[in-house]
C-alpha cells in the first residue's frame, strides 16, 4: 500500500511540474487518440454512498469543465471518424478526442445529451440492449445498493454478509486493503470483488438473496434507470453514435464462450434491427477482455472495440482500443477543485504509466474460471 501511495504521489508531482505530458509522449501515448469514458451524469452528487456507486458519477457542471478543457486542445471526433483514422493511419492537424458514455443510463439523456448538443460534441453511448425500455436496473447497481443497504443501513457486519454468501455456496472474496480506506468503502470494494470473480448468474443469486432478506424494493426502484428506445432514437437522430455494451452487462471474462457470443451477437442484432444501420462499435463491460472475448467480438462483426486500459491484443488492435474512464473526482486537486494539470495527466495516461496501471493479464482459461496465461495471446503497452 505504501508503495502504491509513493507511486501515486510521484505521479501527482509529475503532473504539477508538467513533466507528466512529456512522459506520456515518451511512452508513445501521443500516437494514440484520446478516448474518454464516462458513466452516470447527474445534476448534483447524492448526499450518501447509499444511493449510487460514487466512482461512476460526474455532475453535469464537472463534465462541462472536462469538455471545455478538451475542446481547447483537441478536435472532437465521432467514433466512426476515429475508426477511419485508426484504420487508414490518417491524422489531423489538431489532435483528436472522442467522448463516450457507458451503460445507456437515462441520465445521459437528461443531463449529458443537452450539453453535448449545445457544444457540438459527437459523443457515443454504449448501451445494454436487454435493459433499454424495460424498467430493469443494472446488475452492478443492484449489487452495490444491496451491499450498501446491508452495511450502511442495516448494520450488517462483513461476517453477516459472508454468511449470506455462504448460504449460496459462494465464498466471500478477499478484498485488498487499499480498497478499504474506510468502512463506507466496504460496499463498493465487495461489489468490485464479486463482479470481478463471479459469473453473472451467481451475482444475480447474491443480489436476489440480499434484496429479499433486506426488503430492498424501494432502494432498487431508486437505482439509475436505463434509456428507452425512443430516447435512443432521438440521441442517434442528433448525430450521436449508439453502440453495443452487451445484452446484460455481464463481465465477459467471467462467462463461458457460448454466453460471451450470445451477449455480443444478440446486442448487435437488436441494435441493428432497431436502428436500421450497421453497428460497428463495442465496449467491453468494465473494459475486461481476454483471448476468448476478443475473437468473439470479431466473430460478431464489430470493427472497433474499446477497453479501459492501455493493453492491446496485437492480433486485434482495433478491437482493443484504449479508453480512459473519468468521473467526478478524477481531475480534482487537493482542495477539491478541477485541476487542468491533473486532467492533462489523466488524458495523457501519466498515472497509468508511472503507477503501473492495469494489472490484469487479459488471458483466461474459462473452464473452472482460473486465470492462466496462454502463449498465443500478446499483450503490450503501446
Ligand atoms: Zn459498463
Ligand atoms: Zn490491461
Amino acid at each position: 500500500m505504501l508503495r502504491q501511495w509513493v507511486k501515486s504521489g510521484a505521479a501527482h508531482a509529475l503532473c504539477w511540474s508538467g513533466t507528466g505530458k512529456w512522459i506520456g509522449s515518451l511512452a508513445g501515448r501521443r500516437n494514440l487518440p484520446v478516448v474518454l469514458g464516462y458513466h452516470n451524469v447527474v445534476e448534483r452528487l447524492p448526499d450518501t454512498a447509499r444511493t449510487s456507486i460514487p466512482a461512476m458519477l460526474i455532475t453535469r457542471a464537472m463534465l462541462e469543465r472536462h469538455l471545455d478543457w478538451l475542446g481547447k486542445r483537441y478536435q472532437f471526433v465521432s467514433l466512426d471518424e476515429l475508426g477511419d483514422m485508426l484504420q487508414t493511419g490518417a491524422s489531423r492537424t489538431k489532435p483528436v478526442a472522442a467522448v463516450t458514455f457507458d451503460d445507456g443510463y437515462r441520465d445521459f439523456y437528461d443531463h449529458a445529451f443537452p450539453l453535448l448538443r449545445r457544444k457540438g460534441v459527437p459523443a457515443a453511448v454504449f448501451v445494454v440492449t436487454g435493459l433499454i425500455g424495460t424498467g430493469r436496473k443494472q446488475v452492478h447497481d443492484r449489487l452495490y445498493l444491496a451491499l450498501a443497504a446491508a452495511f450502511l443501513s442495516h448494520g450488517r457486519s462483513p461476517r453477516d454478509v459472508a454468511r449470506a454468501l455462504g448460504r449460496l455456496g459462494i465464498q466471500a472474496p478477499e478484498i485488498p486493503p487499499h480498497r478499504l480506506k474506510h468502512a463506507a468503502g466496504m460496499p463498493f470494494a465487495l461489489t468490485r470483488a464479486l463482479l470481478e470473480t463471479l459469473p453473472q448468474a451467481q451475482i444475480l443469486r447474491v443480489v436476489e438473496e440480499l434484496e429479499s432478506e433486506l426488503d430492498l424494493e424501494q432502494s432498487v426502484e431508486a437505482a439509475p434507470e436505463a434509456l428507452t428506445w425512443e430516447m435512443v432514437a432521438e440521441i442517434r437522430g442528433a448525430g450521436m453514435t449508439i453502440a453495443s455494451h452487451t445484452r446484460t452487462h455481464a463481465f465477459l471474462t467471467n462467462e463461458k464462450r457460448q454466453r460471451v457470443l450470445e451477449e455480443v451477437v444478440e446486442s448487435r442484432r437488436e441494435l441493428e434491427k432497431r436502428l436500421g444501420t450497421t453497428v460497428k462499435h463495442f465496449a467491453y463491460p468494465d473494459g475486461r477482455f481476454d483471448d476468448v472475448t476478443v475473437p468473439a467480438v470479431a466473430e460478431a462483426g464489430y470493427r472497433f472495440a474499446y477497453t479501459t486500459c492501455l493493453h492491446r491484443d496485437l492480433s486485434h488492435p482495433l478491437l482493443t482500443i484504449p479508453r480512459k474512464v473519468l468521473w467526478q473526482n478524477s481531475c480534482l486537486d487537493a482542495n477539491g477543485r478541477f485541476s487542468p494539470a491533473i486532467m492533462s495527466c489523466q488524458v495523457n495516461r501519466t498515472f497509468d504509466l508511472i503507477a503501473g496501471g492495469c494489472e490484469t493479464r487479459h488471458s483466461s482459461a474459462l473452464d473452472g474460471g482460473a486465470h492462466t496465461a496462454k502463449g498465443s495471446f500478446q499483450v503490450t503497452v503501446p
